[in-house]
């Protein structure tokens, strides 16, 4: 996400950085060399203009040029016009007083709508509401198919009534079974196509009229970049949209989409996607956008998603056996687990200032394939063995490897530094006053 542009800003912060005093000269030659970077990351013209134009004119300020770090306050300056453009405050969901809060979604065949309705619903469960989603699109059968798999992975129920139904009925019998039912939320997924066209514009607008949505949310693939933005315009002029869902962040470098779209439009980001997977998806606060851009990373998403996927009651037993000297494979194999569920790896780790940038420099790759060596050779351990590494002589490190499909050495491997781990855990643990300190030494 970001990753080209991310890299190019940071470049020229860099430059301006080494500088002690700052001219208005070098203020206008970085803000060049900004304009150059947003541009070829396609982002829309105006804004580019007008971004430039604000950040140079706050820059050159004498407060700015005068000031002891003049290049901390130019960027400080441009991440505040970042946010700006990507719409300043976090706008969630309007959840409608009177329950069922009716959610229409639309978009193209392909943006990710399907998937979207899905992951959204899987956060408003989270959240502790009930949501009902319902299949109105009708001309692909397998647009329905998808949505109840979707929903059976995440237990939300789908609405349908097949592909012989009208969608405007559909929507209307679907909002009446949740009043009926108590379902608090509900997510209409229509029909795509591949262009926008007018009988589909026509029936989304027919949809509308018949349900009165509270939300109605366009769906955008932000790897089209500009296309992007001139379908959200079209769906706007006809809808009046209140919220877009900016899919397929994850892949893409540039951000085009993303920097341009809530100015152009003038309609709030909701939601980002950042995968394939259920989970990848988050609600949109722009200045935590702003700080991914220029390499600050996010750390406040991170905490989320660790406090998602991990509860308090894992947090404290971890905690409890770390501070005991206990921590064995088990319990390394039930994090790799958890970590896992936050995400591929990439993408947490660019969420951690400096990090995402300084992996690229260097060329890192990391792969989540590393994980799956590490749990393949503690699967191949016995109980007894997960609990009490120090019994894995030779002849067990040979079988482990086998088993693993790995080699001695990278069991060797594991096996050494998860006893510097322990080690580092039970001095931890002494330090914290835990009793227990020596056990899992020996
Ligand atoms: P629809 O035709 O608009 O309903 O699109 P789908 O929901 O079927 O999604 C189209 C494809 O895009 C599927 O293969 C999805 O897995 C994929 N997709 C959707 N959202 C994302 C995303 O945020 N990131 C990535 N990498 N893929 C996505």
């Amino acid at each position: 996400m970001f990753e080209t542009l991310s890299d190019r800003l940071t470049a020229v912060f860099q430059r301006i950085g080494n500088k002690g005093r700052l001219t208005e000269q070098d203020v206008d030659e970085a803000m060049r060399e900004v304009r150059r970077a947003l541009l070829e990351a396609d982002v829309n013209y105006k804004v580019v203009r007008d971004f430039v134009s604000a950040v140079r004119e706050r820059a050159v300020g004498e407060e700015v040029l005068k000031a002891l770090t003049p290049a901390q306050q130019v960027i400080s300056i441009v991440r505040d016009e970042l946010i700006k453009i990507l719409g300043e405050e976090r706008v969630p969901l309007q959840l409608a007083q009177v329950p069922p809060t009716i959610v229409m979604v639309v978009g193209l065949q392909g943006s990710g709508k399907t998937t979207h309705v899905a992951k959204i619903a899987n956060l408003l469960k989270k959240e502790g509401r009930r949501p009902l989603m319902v299949a109105a699109d009708v001309y692909r059968p397998a647009a329905i198919d998808q949505l109840q798999t979707l929903g059976g992975q995440i237990d939300v129920p789908v609405y349908s009534e097949g592909t012989k139904a009208n969608p405007v009925d559909i929507a209307k019998n679907a909002v009446k079974l949740a009043r009926d039912r108590g379902y608090t939320v509900v997510l209409i997924d229509t029909a795509g196509r591949l262009q926008i066209d007018e009988p589909m514009m026509q029936e989304v607008e027919r949809i509308a009229e018949a349900v009165k949505p509270h939300e109605i949310l366009l769906v955008a693939d932000a790897m089209t970049g500009q296309e992007a933005v001139n379908v959200a315009q079209e769906f706007h002029r006809r809808l009046a949209l209140t919220g877009l869902v900016l899919t397929k962040m994850d892949g893409d470098a540039r951000g085009g989409a993303a920097l341009s779209i809530r100015s152009v439009v003038g309609v709030p980001i909701k939601y980002i996607g950042t995968g394939e997977r259920i989970d990848a998806v988050e609600p949109f606060y722009p200045d935590r956008l702003a700080s991914r851009i220029l390499g600050m990373g996010d750390v406040l998403t991170l905490i989320e998603r660790a406090q998602a996927e991990i509860t308090e009651e894992e947090s404290r037993a971890l905690e409890e056996k770390v501070l005991a000297g206990q921590f064995n494979f088990e319990d390394f194999l039930n994090q790799l687990q958890q970590i896992k569920r936050m995400g591929p790896l990439t993408q947490l780790l660019e969420m951690i200032p400096g990090i995402g940038q300084a992996l690229r420099q260097q060329q890192v790759q990391i792969s989540d394939d590393e994980f799956k060596h590490i749990e393949a050779m503690i699967f191949s351990m016995t109980p007894e063995e997960r609990r009490n590494p120090d019994i894995l002589k030779p002849s067990r490190r040979k079988r482990i490897a086998a088993g693993s499909g790995t080699s001695v050495a990278q069991v060797n491997q594991l096996v050494n530094q998860f006893k510097q781990m322990q080690k580092m855990m039970a001095q931890f643990g002494e330090l914290a006053g835990g009793t227990g300190g020596r056990r899992g030494l020996r």
